[in-house]
């Protein structure tokens, strides 16, 4: 019997390097597109019998790819994972890449959600990050992505920039929302080793907001985007009523995805595996032997309680007992009772309709949640 799964795509292709990046991104390459697509459309074909019901195409920045690469990867999917028409299909696009006559090649490619990275509207500091568009070059590809036909648009703004404040950030919020996007992402900035912020932060050179500006920013953001009709579904995302992002749900409850393409991760069959990241190195291990798995670990039963307990707290519906009950076959408020008194006494999580949620204030103090259940052995002790 074929399983269904999300199916995630990495193009690690981008026209330049944001300051604050270190995901698995190169500029330039445009020499090698031909043969990673060729190299991703083998990877999938190669695929076990599994069914993709979600289609997501992230990076870097997908849209640097021309839409006949895009096509070709997106008919692949269709084919080798019995991708449906009306399956979720969204990718990345930085609006600096794309204008209406890509727009409409991709709607045609098959995709059927955009999610824009806009990060902020402010130009001076679209400029202070690295990006390569402006303010107005957000208003003109949602506009364009409406007229060809898009009606499923979601926008990614990044909080705590250098120099932010809480006003600017405000007014990005009121922009956004006039946009009227089926969904919103937030980031907050993390400064991540080896980028030119972290060797800015160290030489004294950037200025971020503070602890209390952050909290205020996220409060802003909850608070302006509920008033807009938004639904906050999950800590960092929100979303009009039916347009969850159903992808992005498959990583929430802790179900399979497969992944393809340079340092994609799958999750198939109890197993965790991760290709090689390298561009040059993912295309010849796929094109000689097919594969570009790099490391491949199996999951505990205990790791696997942990993660969905974890991820699943992410929504905020939280997580599903009786779901739970019927994965494991044990209670989750059984083996984590130490933790779940603990949680419940200093008011972060609760039991709601047969579900284990964090409260506001877990929401605000996620990571610490989340730290007692990375801590615990309880689940070991369990099975
Ligand atoms: S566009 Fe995205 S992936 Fe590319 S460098 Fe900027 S943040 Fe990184």
């Amino acid at each position: 019997m074929s399983v269904e799964h999300a199916a995630y795509i990495h193009i690690p292709f981008c026209i330049s390097k944001c300051h604050y990046c270190d995901f698995n991104s190169y500029p330039g390459m445009g020499e090698v597109f031909d043969s990673y697509a060729a190299a991703v459309r083998k990877e999938i074909n190669l695929a076990a019998d599994g069914q993709a019901v979600t289609l997501y195409i992230g990076g870097g920045t997908p849209t640097v790819m021309t839409e006949q690469h895009i096509y070709s990867i997106v008919e692949a999917v269709k084919i080798g994972l019995s991708l449906s028409n009306m399956a979720e299909a969204t990718i990345e696009a930085n609006p600096a890449t794309v204008d209406a006559s890509k727009l409409e090649g991709l709607l045609t490619a098959g995709l059927n959600r955009i999610s824009f990275g806009a990060q902020t509207f402010e130009d001076a500091l679209l400029g202070a990050i690295g990006r390569k568009h402006t303010a107005a070059d957000i208003y003109r590809c949602v506009t364009d992505a409406r007229l060809v036909g898009f009606n499923n648009i979601s926008l990614d703004l990044i909080y705590s920039l250098p120099k932010q404040t809480v006003d600017g950030w405000r007014d990005t919020l009121r922009q956004a929302v006039n946009l009227a996007p089926e969904h919103v992402s937030l980031y907050e900035l993390t400064i991540e080793h080896g980028t030119p912020f972290a060797e800015m932060l160290a030489q004294g050179k950037l200025q971020l907001p503070s602890e209390e500006q952050q909290i205020e920013m996220y409060a802003a953001a909850e608070s302006m985007l509920e008033a807009a009709g938004y639904e906050h579904y999950e800590i960092s995302n929100f979303a009009m009523p039916g347009h969850r992002c159903q992808h992005n749900e498959f990583y929430w409850r802790n179900e399979e995805y497969y992944g393809f393409g340079a340092g994609a991760a799958s999750y198939i069959n109890g197993q965790r595996m991760k290709n090689v990241a390298y561009t040059s190195d993912y295309i010849s291990r796929v094109t000689e032997t097919g594969s570009a798995v790099e490391t491949s670990e199996e999951l505990s039963i205990e790791g696997q309680m942990g993660e969905t307990v974890m991820l699943g707290l992410r929504l905020l519906e939280g997580v599903d007992l009786m779901a739970f009950r019927q994965r494991f076959g044990m209670e989750l408020d059984k083996i984590y009772e130490k933790e779940l008194e603990r949680l419940t006494q200093q008011g972060l999580v609760e039991f709601c309709d047969s579900r284990l949620r964090l409260t506001h204030r877990g929401v605000l103090l996620s990571n610490e949640v989340m730290a007692e259940f990375v801590r615990s052995d309880s689940a070991k002790a369990a099975v």
